[in-house]
């Protein structure tokens, strides 16, 4: 509606116009019960109706099966940059990072409390802007699990095949806060996967986390309770007051995925989406400028820069006036950042491609 903008924000980012407005239409009231979502006990029976929905369709989309846990939990994807070495690691066991972006490199830094956390591969000295070939890197075959970041939100690098671990019982671990439902996933290749909710499913407070049941049980013994993958498992992510409200939001997006077809459906969008803004940056002669290697560009996070860097200001503010807002890069890097999730249509895209075209034009 006219008096929406399009929001290109990282996180939290635009969500469907529509679940906004379910979700208003039974705020005050849910479905008959008198109250909302927010006031209601996470164990009667509406709540686990939702929760048990969510994790149902979320299942559905991803195509999860019964050998894994899907939990609802929170404390964002930084407290699972903890929660993987607690659960999957002694603090002697070793660990490899696969570091793209500065996510990883967080998620790495972090491990290193808990266990051997080997740092296998960095793209810090080429500005994180590549992944490298699988087979040129060394991994540890002792290592317990391979760590990757499958989407870098600040550099927009993504991955678009996955490595697979070395050592014998290794796993892969994969962050996808930024890319998570954004595609289809093979989720039986990896032994756990975590998602902050609140740039492509949802509002913040929830995170997400998808994990094999038989890596659980195993946790360290100062692992917080509420990191225990296993105490969450086991009390289906009810082991304390969880973020009902977050919950719910999320639940109504995974309906709305699923209306549109599922995650292939989705990824057609995505692609073309992302595919036409990268040809407005890459055919600009040069006046907009993506770092990343073509081939791992995300298709969520695009992030440019002009060369004439003194009219970024002026862009960003201009693009605002005409209601395409949150367009800055992160500030660890500059720049200009488009963060183009499943729930911007098409038309922002569409809106900001001309904007740049008009830009540039007028800026000779
Ligand atoms: N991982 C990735 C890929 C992210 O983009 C972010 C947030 N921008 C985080 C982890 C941290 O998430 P949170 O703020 O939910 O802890």
């Amino acid at each position: 509606s006219p008096d929406r903008v399009f929001n290109f924000a990282a996180g939290p980012a635009t969500l469907p116009e529509c679940v906004i407005r379910k979700a208003q239409a039974e705020l005050v009231n849910y479905r008959g019960s008198g109250m909302s979502i927010m006031e209601m006990s996470h164990r009667g029976k509406e709540f686990d109706g939702v929760i048990k929905k969510a994790e149902a369709d979320l299942r559905a989309l991803l195509g999860i099966s019964d050998e894994y846990a899907v939990l609802f939990l929170q404390g964002g994807g930084t407290t699972q940059f903890a929660a993987v070495p607690l659960n999957l690691c002694t603090p002697e066991d070793a660990a490899d990072y696969l570091v793209t972006g500065s996510w990883g490199d967080k998620a790495y830094k972090e491990a290193q409390k808990y266990c051997k956390a080997n740092l296998i591969w960095t793209g810090k000295h080429e500005k994180y802007t590549k992944i490298p070939a699988f087979d040129q890197i060394q991994q540890n075959p002792d290592a317990k699990y391979l760590h990757i970041c499958a989407n870098e939100t600040i550099h927009g690098v993504e991955f678009k095949d996955y490595p697979v671990p070395a050592g014998k019982d290794a796993v892969l671990v994969a962050d996808m806060s930024s890319n998570f439902c954004s595609k289809p996933v093979d989720v039986s290749t990896f032994g756990m996967i975590y998602a902050g909710a609140q740039k492509n499913v949802g509002p913040s407070g929830v995170t997400i986390v998808i994990v094999r049941k038989d890596l659980l049980g195993k946790a360290q013994p100062i692992t917080p309770v509420m990191l225990d993958l296993k105490v969450q498992a086991d009390s289906a992510s009810l082991y304390n007051t969880p973020p009902c409200l977050a919950i719910y939001i999320c639940g109504l997006v995974f309906e709305d995925l699923l209306e549109q077809g599922g995650l292939a459906e989705v990824e057609k969008k995505n692609v073309h989406k992302a595919g036409i803004l990268y040809d407005a940056i890459d055919g600009s002669g040069g006046f907009y400028v993506c770092p990343v290697e073509k081939s791992v560009r995300s298709f969520m996070n695009v992030p440019f820069t002009l060369t004439k860097s003194d009219l970024e200001k002026k862009f960003i503010e201009e693009a605002a006036k005409e209601g395409m807002v949150q367009l800055k890069g992160h500030r660890s890097v500059g720049g200009v950042r488009a963060s183009i999730y499943n729930a911007m249509p098409l038309a922002g895209v569409e809106k900001l491609v001309a904007f740049m075209k008009d830009f540039q034009a007028r800026h000779p």
